[in-house]
């Protein structure tokens, strides 16, 4: 496994998995953790600065779906919901688009924000996903940077609030 470097320019060690690193917090991405409990992991991603994308990780090594428990997947269903309304109510996006590949060793669900810029530039769609990923990662400068982490806070605070008046 390559090191990895974050947008910010902090450099990881990953020995094993990614995710691995990510569950035991030896990797966290800017701006904090948003989310954990004993089955998941949620932060911002430690690659591509969107503000608003977040990527929910299990804390065990699994793949799939499949070997989540019933009150996992119960779990993990009222993150992404909750995660999708709070890129809307922030403003960080109108439409967001939730993917979860078998293909990765480490189960992760990513909550990408469909912004308008990206539509009006590369279209609508999962077709440019990685385009778009490897745009932000080249051409975002450090304000816009910093404009990320920014955004993951303020989504830790809604999450923290939200937590204490229970309104998911
Ligand atoms: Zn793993």
């Amino acid at each position: 496994m390559p090191n990895i470097r974050d947008y910010l320019g902090n450099e990881y060690k990953v020995l094993e998995c990614l995710g691995c690193e990510i569950a035991k917090k030896g990797i966290i991405a800017p701006g904090g953790v948003v989310y954990e409990s004993d089955a998941l992991i949620m932060s911002g991603d430690p690659e591509i600065p969107i503000g608003g994308f977040l990527v929910i990780n299990s804390k065990r090594h699994i793949n799939s779906l499949t070997e989540m428990t019933k009150e996992e997947r119960a779990e993990l269903i009222e993150l992404v919901v909750k995660s999708i309304k709070v890129i809307k109510e922030l403003g960080l996006a109108t439409r967001v688009t939730v993917l979860q590949e078998e293909r990765s060793q480490h189960f992760h669900v990513w909550i990408f924000p469909m912004q308008d810029w990206m539509k009006s530039k590369y279209g609508e769609g999962l077709a440019h996903i990685r385009e778009i990923c490897e745009d932000v990662r080249e051409n975002t400068d450090a304000a816009g940077r910093h404009k990320v982490v920014e955004a993951v806070e303020e989504i830790k605070k809604y999450f923290s609030e939200s937590e204490k008046h229970d309104k998911i």
